[in-house]
């Protein structure tokens, strides 16, 4: 079911899951997938007296055949509507390994048909504003920063020194009426300008990281597209800005076994992903408190986290019955803010 009517999304909350496919050579592994329907999964939980199964109900449930353009086709109306003037914020959330990254950018070697959410999200508000460009200017700009350890980086500097990349200050500034974080924003112009900014992003992010220590999978990153839109007769404007976020992995760090700098992320990651999924629930319930100061990430996404602004929760699952105890975590969390 697409929702094509814009309307009807207004401070909506819509929770999405994707189940990645088995690696190739794997084919042998139980699947904790039981299954899969338009809107529901049924996982099947290991129990003492045998086998139990329990339903989840999403907005949407993507298989593991599903592909990137199945996929994007299901979010398009919610990125379009950045170009009225809306605020969109979209999570994956999961483990590690579990297909974050793909849906958000794509596999290590992205091919037009890999690729993720980002690069089609932006061809996509290029192409509307081309077909719109006889009644409407846009300008779009663009900023990607990293959340590690509760410290923002910026992930746009291009001073190459590569020593190390700055920390910012969550404070707005004020840049051609936009209220944006201390980051670098970047103007662009078409999906190319974008491409080369989100390599420079990735290379920057990798500076941090040892082959040992892939910190990708514990920080947050955040790619975040300003459109500023004039009507060229009457002058009116309007402003919406899109948040594509990948998540750091949610998976559970055995106490016992972490320790020192290990132990300080996943704390971290536990606070901070603890505190989103507070501020999402309450908005999903209407509650009268919103919980925003209690991470970093909440803080700088306030002005698009409630009121008239749309937020996809995509949860992203791995198949293995070995990762049901994680499985069942994500879906518990992606149950919560629905
Ligand atoms: P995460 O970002 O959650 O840690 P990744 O996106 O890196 O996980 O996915 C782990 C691996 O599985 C990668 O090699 C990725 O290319 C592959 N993968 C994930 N989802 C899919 C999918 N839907 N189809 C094909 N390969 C996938
Ligand atoms: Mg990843």
């Amino acid at each position: 079911k697409l929702y094509n009517e814009v309307q009807d999304l207004k401070g909506s909350i819509r929770v999405y899951c994707r189940v990645r496919p088995f690696f190739p050579g794997q084919r042998n592994q139980f699947s904790a997938v039981e299954n899969i329907e338009d809107e529901t999964i049924t996982v099947s939980i290991p129990s003492r007296n045998g086998k139990g199964q329990r339903s989840f109900n999403f907005n949407k449930v993507f298989g593991s055949s599903a592909t990137q353009a199945e996929v994007f086709l299901d979010m398009q109306p919610l990125i379009r509507s950045v170009l009225d003037g809306y605020n969109v914020c979209i999570f994956a959330y999961g483990q590690t390994g579990s297909g974050k990254t793909y849906t958000m950018t794509g596999p290590k070697e992205i091919t037009e048909k890999s690729q993720g959410v980002n690069y089609r999200a932006l061809s996509d508000l290029f192409m509307i504003a081309d077909q719109r460009k006889d009644t409407f200017h846009y300008d779009v700009y663009v900023q990607m920063i990293e959340i590690y350890n509760e410290q923002v980086r910026d992930l746009l500097v291009t001073d190459g020194t590569n020593r190390r990349y700055p920390f910012i200050k969550i404070r707005s500034s004020s840049h051609k009426g936009l209220s944006v974080p201390d980051a670098s924003l970047v103007s662009v112009s078409s999906t190319f300008d974008v491409i080369d900014l989100m390599n420079l992003g990735h290379r920057n992010r990798a500076v941090g990281a040892t082959a040992l220590n892939d910190r990708s999978s514990r920080s947050h990153s955040c790619l975040t597209v300003h459109v500023q839109g004039r009507d060229l007769t009457s002058g009116a404007t309007t402003r919406g800005c899109m948040h594509l976020v990948d998540l750091a992995g949610s998976e559970r760090v055995d106490k016992s076994e972490a320790t020192g700098d290990r132990l300080k992320e996943a704390q971290h990651i536990n606070k901070s992903l603890s505190a989103l999924g507070d501020v999402i629930a309450s908005l999903a319930h209407k509650n009268s408190h919103v919980p925003y100061r209690n991470s970093k990430l909440t803080q700088l996404l306030q002005d698009s986290l409630g009121g008239q602004a749309k937020t996809l929760m995509f949860v992203h699952i791995s198949p293995e019955s070995d990762a049901i105890g994680e499985t069942i975590s994500t879906l518990k969390f992606a149950e919560r803010v629905a």
